[in-house]
């Protein structure tokens, strides 16, 4: 079947642990942390003991204050210095073995995002731990689950190492609330490692519409929409009646009706909205894998027989260039 589900256990060699205490590692971006940190305090605290959060980088006494606020987090770690704002992982990763080994955590837990590919399994390799990522749920303190290829199949994980680093998939812990907390604020060990990189510039898309990953609403549009120009005009007015973030296949992507950054899928972002609207989208394996979590599909295809059907749970057979001006029009007038 295309989301069958099969399972199967894996056994990571190591030591046995100690007293469990876990170590968030939280994203900042010009000192306001990334909304996902918030799911990696969710995992930490999933996982029992202590929970301390981590974060470096130029200006983040607000960001520290914020994740300081989030219930049941005794310590936030804080290192300031510009040399770790924007995570280069060959200053990062020995920043934190350093902060890990003087902290004697058992566990550390960041998320499943560009920063955290990039860090973590070099946190893992110094620490001679086997890195353990995009877990979607946590059995016990050593025993974690993961999908595998694309999400067709479910492995267990179990790891002996005496320190676990973990990324997590975002969509599978909900962010924490920062609110009644009080944790204290610390400063972390600094080891001033050098880097061999030089962090030059960076293009980031802007979009006043909601951000593709954290949004309860989006629409998607594929190769059926045939040219940037109709993408826009059909996919964007539907996206702001609904107050959605737009995304893409890969196919509408990579024939340049929509930009890199709004792919769903496999080789794109995972999403898991309240709400996910896949128009003129054939339901490639590749692209389920990036949205098949979310609570609502529904999908409109002038194919009855194609494949975004068997995991949709409204549908609509037609033309997309007639049926989503006409839905457009019937949300805005609702
Ligand atoms: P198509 O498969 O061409 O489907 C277009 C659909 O539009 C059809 O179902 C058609 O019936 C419908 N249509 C056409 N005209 C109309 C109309 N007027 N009205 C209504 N419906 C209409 N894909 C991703 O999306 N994300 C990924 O991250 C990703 N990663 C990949 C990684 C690898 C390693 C590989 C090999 C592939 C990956 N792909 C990914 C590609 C994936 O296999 C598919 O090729 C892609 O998802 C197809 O995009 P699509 O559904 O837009 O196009």
């Amino acid at each position: 079947a295309l989301l069958g589900r099969a399972s199967l256990s894996i056994n990571c060699r190591g030591r046995p642990g100690h007293f469990l205490s876990t170590l968030a590692i939280l994203e900042q971006r010009d000192g306001q942390l990334n909304a996902g940190s918030l799911s990696a305090f969710t995992a930490a605290k999933k996982l029992g003991g202590t929970v301390h959060g981590f974060i470096a980088g130029s200006s983040i006494a607000a960001a520290a204050a914020q994740a300081a606020k989030v219930e049941g987090v005794e310590q936030i770690v804080t290192v300031e210095n510009d040399a770790y704002e924007k995570g280069l992982p060959e200053s990062y990763a020995p920043l934190l073995v350093e902060n890990i080994k003087k902290g004697n955590y058992t566990h550390v837990v960041g998320g499943h995002t560009a920063f955290g590919k990039n860090v973590l399994p070099r946190v893992a390799a110094l620490l001679d731990s086997q890195q353990i990522s995009d877990i979607t749920g946590i059995q016990d303190e050593k025993t974690f689950v993961r999908p595998i290829y694309a999400g067709n199949a479910i492995a267990t994980v179990e790891s002996s190492d005496a320190v676990k680093v973990i990324t997590i998939r975002g969509t599978a812990f909900a962010p924490a609330t920062a609110e009644a907390g009080s944790a204290s604020i610390v400063p972390g060990a600094d080891p001033k490692a050098g880097s061999t990189t030089e962090w030059l510039s960076e293009d980031l898309a802007k979009s006043d519409r909601p951000d593709l990953a954290t949004a309860s609403k989006v629409v998607s549009g594929g190769r059926g929409l045939k040219s940037k120009e109709e993408f826009d005009k059909v996919m964007l007015p539907l996206a702001d009646a609904l107050g959605a973030a737009v995304g893409a296949s890969r196919a509408a992507v990579d024939s340049g009706y929509a930009d890199n950054s709004l792919q769903v899928g496999q080789t794109g972002k995972v999403v898991a909205p309240q709400l996910y609207m896949a128009v003129g989208i054939s339901g490639a394996i590749q692209h389920l894998a990036g949205m098949k979590d979310s609570k609502v599909i529904a999908a409109i295809n002038k194919d009855a027989d194609a494949p975004i059907f068997q995991v949709a749970d409204v549908g609509l057979v037609g033309d997309l260039f007639e049926k989503v001006p006409e839905l457009t029009e019937k949300v805005k007038s609702s």
